[in-house]
């Protein structure tokens, strides 16, 4: 298997609602599980995708309420960018503009155009427009249509004090390799094109980020299954001498973590077996799942999550 490529990002967040209302309403992902965060059972993890959140478009989020913002800076993702038809930046400008949220002037980066702005706890997201030939599959929520739907991760900007050692990863890894540099940034790519972006911006000494509400925790890339993930462990460790966590099992995906030489956090999670493996795709993110060693306690769980209204499917 030679699956390569973001799998998902995560960040923290503050109220539930408010992050559920924007990713479903505002930017029209779908809700593709409701769940709680393994580690810590009092706290939702909500992931937003595609019709069955295929890996590279699915963004997770823990959401705690009041949480303190974060600030952005060195060793952390500082954008997350998503893929829309270029013919549809002008439509998403209008309706950023329609939904009251602020957003950044047109840029051109690398030849496309992003629009840039922020979810409502601080996150930095892009809309960067691209050349689809053909429709990709996208989900069509929030009274958004097919053609303007996103699709997808564009990709990742990592804030980072120098480049190489990252990229040193991505290359020798990650199955990722360089196609481009624009000032200090330089762009990676996966093979599997799509949702395959991740631009190190070296930056010398800057500020170390600080995590909160509106940071990403860590992102995620792509192994096809467990022997792919093995043997991406085995060249961390020995290639490059990294300490990578024991495999954890996520229910939709199992995962090995390690934080890369200019200090994000990393993860590599399988493909298999995905978020239809509790519920069926036309039932994604209806109902509260648990893994199996947490259901004894549901009705703790449920009776200390906040009520979430889940906004209507359009
Ligand atoms: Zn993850």
């Amino acid at each position: 298997m030679s699956e390569h490529g973001i799998h998902h990002v995560t960040a923290f967040a503050g109220s539930a609602q408010r992050n559920l209302a924007f990713y479903t309403q505002v930017l029209g992902l779908r809700l593709v599980k409701k769940t709680v965060n393994f580690d810590d059972p009092g706290t939702y993890h909500l992931y937003y995708g595609d019709e069955t959140g295929r890996p590279g478009t699915i963004l997770t989020f823990f959401p705690i309420d009041h949480a303190a913002p974060g600030r952005v800076g060195i060793g952390e993702t500082q954008e997350t960018a998503f893929r829309v038809s270029r013919a549809s930046i002008g439509w998403w400008t209008h309706r950023l503009i329609e939904k009251g949220v602020a957003h950044e002037a047109l840029e051109q980066v690398f030849g496309e155009p992003v629009l840039r702005f922020r979810d409502p706890d601080g996150t930095m997201l892009a809309l960067v427009g691209v050349e689809t030939d053909t429709a990709a599959p996208a989900w069509t929520g929030g009274g958004i249509r097919a053609e303007h739907a996103i699709q997808g991760f564009h990709g990742i900007t990592l804030l980072l004090a120098e480049a190489a050692p990252t990229a040193a990863i991505l290359t020798g890894v990650l199955g990722f390799r360089e196609t481009g540099r624009e000032g200090s940034s330089l762009r990676y790519a996966a093979d599997a094109a799509e949702g395959g972006f991740v631009t190190l911006r070296a930056v010398g000494g800057f500020l170390r980020g600080r995590q909160g509400a509106g940071s990403v925790h860590h992102v995620a890339f792509r192994a096809g299954d467990d022997a792919a993930q093995e043997a991406m462990v085995a060249k961390l460790t020995e290639d490059h001498g990294l300490a990578v966590t024991e495999q954890r099992d996520r229910n939709y995906f199992r995962s090995v973590y390690f934080r890369e030489p200019g200090g994000v956090l990393f993860e590599i999670a399988t493909d298999v077996p995905g978020f239809a493996v509790d519920e069926p795709v036309d039932a994604l993110g209806g109902a509260l799942k648990l893994p199996a060693g947490l259901e004894p306690h549901r009705g703790r769980i449920e009776a200390v999550l906040p009520v979430l209204a889940l906004p209507e499917a359009a």
